[in-house]
């Protein structure tokens, strides 16, 4: 069957995405299923939120608990159980004291932006509101995180853009230093693996290094975690693989199991200078999403869970280092369940190929190939992705 990238969607919306053609119309496990009833295996999970795959019994009891309590929102004006469980499991298992939460990745890192901003005034003044990221980032698409994000085909149309913003290249020790400063740097904001711009795995070195410059520079360091956190490189975080601990930092994706909700954790010393009405978001933190959020957390955090996750990856690394006949591979490079497969070309024509075999695949930039499938995903489901892709790229 002919499928093609790019098809026309419906006229009724917007016209900012280029979807691929097949509508799908259920999921199970790490399929999906489309009008047809033709079956595709899904290495991309929704862009790295589906950790828990599709029709999960856990989030589906999950969603139907809180539906029972006929509680879906309250606001942030009263107080709900869910939410305040999940913030108290996302304290215990991380570095955090306090948790923000919101409906977004953007949003998280939105909000830590303005708890670096305000964190940074009460220690330097107004002038201390700068932030630094780095070259081939990506934060979000809201004007805070777009600044941060190095994309000057995303920013251009949009500027002015968020004042204060600084992107360097981060193996570049004298251009880093030279944009962080005592007196003007508020935060350095951080993937510790980089995902949209391409699946690159940030050195723990280099991790402990932006530490010790941020702490020089009475500056926080900010860690986004939208994509590399809660399970998918096989820590709960990506950041514990490397001993460097932030003092912020943004969840979002998979937090609650494919409904949208993002989470800004940070330390005591930051969450003191916000006060009530400093921040807020209408739907954050509500108690259907936070009942499913448990569920994911409680799930990814087991540490059998993670533990397939680290051996899915190691067999996925494997197999694919294995295609020593494959042509046009130029790197392999990534870590538990979230890989980029550099190509001497364009990823686009073997992402849509793919699509046409059964297999869904998202790039990373121009010439990655990112495979970040569900968690659960099983090693046969796995085999028969990597066949289709090796065929593919064949
Ligand atoms: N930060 C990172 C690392 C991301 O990968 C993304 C999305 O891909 C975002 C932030 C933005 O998240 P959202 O699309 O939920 O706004």
């Amino acid at each position: 069957m002919a499928v093609t990238l790019g098809a026309p969607a419906s006229t009724a919306l917007l016209g900012v995405y280029k979807p691929a053609a097949p509508v799908f119309v259920a999921g199970e496990g790490c399929r999906l299923i489309d009008e047809d009833g033709r079956a595709y295996i899904d290495f991309v999970a929704g862009i790295a939120v589906n950790a828990l795959g599709y029709s999960d019994a856990g989030v589906n009891a999950a969603i139907a608990a809180a539906l029972e309590s006929g509680l879906v929102h309250t606001s942030n004006l009263f107080r709900t159980r869910p939410a305040e469980e999940l913030a108290t499991e996302l304290v215990a298992r991380s570095f955090a004291d306090r948790v923000f939460f919101c409906n977004s990745g953007a949003e998280a890192n939105e909000a830590a932006i303005k708890f670096a901003r305000k964190w940074a005034r009460t220690r330097g003044g107004p002038e201390k509101h700068d932030l630094v990221a780095f070259r081939g980032s990506f934060h979000g698409r809201l004007m805070g995180s777009l600044a941060l994000t190095d994309r000057p085909s995303y920013q251009t149309p949009f500027t002015p853009l968020m004042p204060g913003a600084h992107i360097v290249a981060m193996d570049d020790d004298a251009a880093v230093r030279a944009a962080v400063s005592r007196a003007r740097t508020a935060a350095i904001f951080v993937e510790p693996i980089q995902g949209e711009g391409g699946v690159r795995v940030v050195p723990a070195q280099r991790l402990a290094w932006l530490r010790a410059l941020a702490d020089e520079a009475d500056a926080l360091l900010i860690f986004d975690e939208v994509q590399c956190g809660l399970g998918r490189t096989g820590q709960l975080f990506a950041h514990e693989a490397t001993g460097v601990v932030p003092d912020v930092m943004t969840l979002a994706k998979p937090l609650a199991g494919g409904l949208p909700m993002g989470a800004t954790l940070l330390t005591e010393r930051v969450a003191q200078v916000m006060q009530p009405g400093d921040h807020a978001t209408t739907f954050g933190g509500g108690p259907l999403l936070a009942t499913v959020a448990l569920e994911v957390l409680r799930r990814v955090a087991a540490p059998e869970f993670l533990a397939h996750v680290i051996a899915m990856g190691a067999h996925l690394h494997a197999t694919v280092n294995g295609w020593t006949d494959v042509p046009g591979i130029t790197q392999v490079r990534g870590r538990g369940l979230m890989w980029g497969i550099e190509l001497d070309r364009p990823a686009a024509p073997i992402v849509a190929a793919a699509l046409e075999k059964g297999l869904l695949l998202v790039p990373a930039g121009e010439r990655v190939l990112r495979i970040v499938p569900p968690l659960v995903i099983a090693e046969e489901e796995l085999d028969a992705g990597l066949a289709i892709l090796k065929d593919v790229l064949s």
